[in-house]
């Protein structure tokens, strides 16, 4: 067989969202003793990853860095050759409302968590619920930050925060803070190849969580579990055809796991306001493995650090 060239290049990262936080998000003030999963979840992502010889990127919440709980887990991401983005401190899908003093309070003490942690300096940032402002990106540019992957273009975003507020028990002041959860109608708009934001004298790389060319419908890997509850064939055949969509459009995805991708029922009882998590962990973890393996097929998958820099010649934006 000819040899078909080069792979496109495509990116995967994961947000190490925490139990704690979509209870703290979903208004359970038991979210306050910070319970974790991260033992449980990490080695098995990083056993997923090593099976593939995959080096990704992981977005780790502060607040779990500073436990000593979630140490033994964090470093074993860097041990197998990950890298570590930044995922705010606290976790807050409302960042976007933070002031600049604020903001810079918060990036830096999240920095200094994580780097105790893995003694990694994140070079990434995504904002916990694609929470995005012009503050936050100026900060990000102004701390040296290279890229930022807090943009979701879809339409869908008011859809998915209307059916969280229903399952949630949340005060007036608590859906106030969590207006723009999931991202506006208007996010739909934005662009979903990476771009350079210009801020300023500095400039900052942004990375899309990609989303179907044109419908602009998700395709990261919570969503395609979603349609694999309804059929995994459907699932497959969404994800495939928004798959070669991609290739045909000459967009380089980058998709987005998150870790209640790979636990279960199985796992954790607490979490069962969301639909995934009425199947058991090993059911997910086999399909989780269908989607990357069809990623895989198509694409050179890398981190997103690395899918930076190889990008070439980015338009510009400013915020
Ligand atoms: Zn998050």
């Amino acid at each position: 067989m000819k040899p078909s060239g080069r792979k496109p290049l495509a990116s995967l990262s994961l947000d190490a969202d925490n139990q704690w936080s979509y209870m703290k998000i979903h208004g359970n003030p038991a979210w306050e003793s910070l319970p974790s999963y991260l033992d449980v979840v990490v080695p098995r992502v990083l056993a997923f990853l090593a099976e593939r010889r995959l080096r990704i990127t992981f977005f780790v919440v502060g607040q779990d860095a500073v436990r000593e709980e979630n140490r033994a887990a964090l470093a074993s991401i860097v041990a197998a050759g990950h890298e570590i983005g930044n995922h705010s401190f606290r976790h807050e899908s409302w960042l976007h409302l933070y002031s600049e003093a604020e903001l810079e309070e918060e990036l830096a003490r999240a920095e200094e968590a994580i780097e105790g942690a893995t003694g990694q300096k994140p070079r990434g940032f995504r904002g916990p619920g694609f929470s995005l402002s012009e503050a936050t990106l100026a900060v990000l540019a102004r701390r040296g930050y290279r890229y930022d992957a807090s943009t979701l273009p879809t339409f869908l975003g008011p859809l998915a925060r209307a059916y969280y507020f229903r399952t949630a028990g949340l005060t007036e002041e608590q859906r106030r803070q969590r207006s723009a959860l999931f991202g506006t109608f208007a996010d739909g708009l934005r662009p979903i190849r990476p771009y350079r934001w210009r801020i300023g004298d500095g400039s900052l790389i942004e990375i899309p969580v990609t989303t179907l060319p044109v419908l602009r419908t998700p395709i990261h890997v919570s969503y395609l579990l979603y349609l694999d509850l309804v059929s995994p064939p459907l699932g497959r055949l969404y994800f495939n055809t928004a798959l070669n969509v991609c290739r045909l459009a000459g967009v380089q995805p980058s998709i987005l796991l998150h870790p209640l991708d790979f636990l279960g029922c199985d796992d954790t009882d607490a979490l069962s306001f969301f639909p995934g998590m009425r199947r058991p962990g090993a059911w997910k973890v086999e399909q989780v493995g269908e989607h990357v393996d069809a990623l895989m097929k198509r694409f050179e998958v890398v981190a997103m650090g690395e899918h930076a820099e190889r990008l070439e010649q980015l338009p510009e934006r400013s915020p």
